[in-house]
C-alpha cells in the first residue's frame, strides 16, 4: 500500500504481556506536521514534548479512561520511519489495545489514518532513507532469528555491515566506470589512458573483493536459512533418537515448523548456531487424507531443496547399503550412518570409513564426527557466535553472483582491447546495477554526480 496516509498498528506481539504498544506514523510532507500531536492531545488531554515519555491517561470519546500509560512523540525526521511518530505504551492486554486502536482510528479519521500493512513501518523507513533495503530486510531477520548467532549476524547487517561492503564495491565500480566512460568520450586517448589508470588491475581487485563478499554472504545466508537434511531409515533404526541426540542441550528448541499442518515431519535443531531443518521421511506414506497429502507435498518440496540425505541404519543388523526405499533427487549427497554401535561387541571396529559414520544416539559416540561432516557439507566455516558475519538472503547471493558474472564478462571485453570498450562499460554498469538491487538505491544520478564531482569535463 504505497499511499501517503498516516498509519497505525499494535506494535507488540498478540496476546497478553506487561506492556502493549500502539504506534502511529504520519508523513509530514503530506499532512500537517502537528496532526499527530493534535490527536495525542485529544487522546491524553496533554501536550507532548518531543522524545520525552509522558505518563498519562488514554481517554475514550466520553473522556473515560481506557488505560494509563506512556505517550512518546517523535517529530519527523528523528523517528524509526523518518515520519512523525506517536507511540502509546499501555498494558499488554488484547482488549485494552484494541480499544486504544479504535479510539485512535476515530480521532485520526480526519487525516485519513488507517491500519498499517505488514512491514509498512519499515517500508517507510526505507522509502525515507532511514535504512537501505538490506538493512530493512535484516530487521525482519533479527526478529525471526532462532539462534544467538543468527541474531548477532542480523544485528550486524542492521547496523550496516553488509551494506557497507556493498557500498565499497559500488564505489570501486563507480570509479572504474568513471574512467572508462570518460575514455569513451575522448577516444583518441583510449588505450593509453586505460593502461595508465590500471583499469584491468582495478577490475581484478574488484573481482577479488566481490568474491570475498560472496563467501561471507553465503555464510550469512546459511545462518539464516540453514541446512536442509533429509533423514531416511527404516522404523526403529533410531531416527528420532538421533535427532534428539544431535539437538543435545538445545532439545527444548526442537520445534515443528510453525503455521503448517502435520508438519511434525520437519524439525529444526541447531548445530553450532546453524539451523538444521531435518525432514523425517517417516511422514512420507500413501494416504487418502487431503490434509496429510498436502503435508506430504510440502515435504517433497522441502526434499527437492535439501542439501543432504542422512541414511540411518541399525549397526546391529544391517550392513551399509544404498538408499533404496525413497526416490530421492539423484544429485543429493548421502551420508550413511550406522546407529546403535553401543550394542556391538567392544572389539568391533567402529571407525568411520568410506563415508559411513558409526554413531550411538544413546551414548553420543560418533556424533561429533557426524556433526562436523554435516557442517562441512553445508559449507560452514565455523564463525563462533556469528562474529564478523552479517545475515544475508538468497536474493543477495543471486544479486552478488549476477554482479560477479558481469565483472567476468567485463574482463573478457577488456581482453579484447579497445574495440570492446563500450561493452566493457556496459558490463560494469550492469554489475553495479545488480549490486544496487541489494541496497535498493541504484540510480544513475548517483553516478553522474560522482563523474561531475571528480572530473573536470573541460579538460
Ligand atoms: P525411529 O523409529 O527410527 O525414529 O527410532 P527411535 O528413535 O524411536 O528408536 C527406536 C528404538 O531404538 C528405541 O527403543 C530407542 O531407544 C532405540 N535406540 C535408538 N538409538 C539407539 C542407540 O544408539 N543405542 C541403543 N542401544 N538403542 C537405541
Amino acid at each position: 500500500m504505497l499511499d501517503n496516509a498516516p498509519i497505525i498498528a499494535i506494535a507488540t506481539a498478540p496476546g497478553r504481556g506487561g506492556v502493549g504498544i500502539v504506534r502511529l506514523s504520519c508523513p509530514v510532507a503530506h499532512i500537517k506536521a502537528d496532526a499527530l500531536l493534535d490527536l495525542a492531545r485529544q487522546l491524553t488531554g496533554k501536550a507532548l514534548t518531543p522524545r520525552h515519555a509522558t505518563y498519562t491517561a488514554l481517554l475514550d470519546a466520553t473522556g473515560a479512561v481506557i488505560d494509563q500509560g506512556l505517550a512518546l512523540w517523535f517529530p519527523a525526521p528523528h523517528s524509526y520511519t523518518g515520519e512523525a511518530v506517536l507511540e502509546l505504551q499501555g498494558h499488554g492486554g488484547p482488549v485494552v489495545l484494541q480499544l486504544l486502536l479504535k479510539r485512535c482510528l476515530e480521532l485520526g479519521k480526519t487525516i485519513g489514518l488507517r491500519l498499517a500493512a505488514p512491514g509498512e513501518f519499515t517500508q517507510r523507513a526505507f522509502l525515507n532513507g532511514q535504512l537501505d533495503l538490506a538493512q530493512a530486510e535484516s530487521v525482519a531477520d533479527l526478529i525471526e532469528a532462532s539462534t544467538e548467532a543468527a541474531a548477532k549476524a542480523a544485528s550486524n547487517a542492521l547496523s550496516g555491515a553488509f551494506s557497507k561492503e556493498v557500498h565499497a564495491l559500488v564505489h570501486g565500480l563507480t570509479q572504474l566506470r568513471m574512467l572508462v566512460e570518460a575514455t569513451l568520450d575522448f577516444p583518441e586517448e583510449e588505450i593509453e589512458f586505460l593502461q595508465k589508470a590500471d583499469a584491468i588491475g582495478q577490475l581484478t581487485r574488484l573481482q577479488a573483493q566481490l568474491a570475498k563478499v560472496i563467501a561471507t554472504t553465503q555464510q550469512g545466508a546459511l545462518l539464516r536459512d540453514g541446512l536442509r537434511v533429509v533423514l531416511v531409515g527404516a522404523p526403529n533404526v533410531g531416527k528420532s533418537s538421533l535427532l534428539n541426540a544431535l539437538a543435545g542441550q538445545n532439545v527444548a528448541i526442537v520445534t515443528p515448523i510453525a503455521g503448517t499442518t502435520r508438519d511434525t515431519i520437519t524439525q529444526t535443531i541447531h548445530l553450532n548456531g546453524v539451523p538444521l531443518d531435518v525432514i523425517d521421511t517417516a511422514g512420507l506414506r500413501d494416504t487418502t487424507d487431503e490434509v496429510e497429502k498436502l503435508g506430504i507435498e510440502r515435504t517433497w518440496a522441502q526434499i527437492n531443496k535439501a542439501h543432504v540425505v542422512v541414511y540411518l541404519q541399525d549397526a546391529t543388523h544391517d550392513a551399509p547399503t544404498d538408499v533404496t526405499n525413497i526416490d530421492l533427487p539423484a544429485q543429493l549427497p548421502v551420508v550413511k550412518v550406522l546407529n546403535k554401535i553401543d550394542l556391538l561387541p567392544s572389539d568391533h571396529d567402529a571407525a568411520s570409513t568410506n563415508n559411513v559414520y558409526p554413531v550411538s544416539a544413546k551414548t553420543g559416540a560418533g556424533l561429533e564426527a557426524l556433526k562436523a561432516e554435516l557442517l562441512r557439507i553445508a559449507g560452514w566455516q565455523g564463525h563462533a557466535g556469528g562474529e564478523g558475519l552479517y545475515i544475508a538472503r538468497e536474493r543477495h547471493i543471486i544479486a552478488l553472483q549476477a554482479a560477479q558474472g558481469q565483472l567476468e564478462a567485463a574482463a573478457d571485453c577488456a581482453a579484447m582491447g579497445d574495440k570492446a570498450l563500450d561493452l566493457f562499460a556496459e558490463c560494469l554498469r550492469l554489475s553495479q546495477q545488480a549490486l544496487g538491487e541489494i541496497t535498493g538505491e541504484f540510480t544513475s544520478d548517483d553516478l553522474l554526480g560522482v563523474i561531475f564531482g571528480q572530473f573536470c569535463i573541460g579538460k
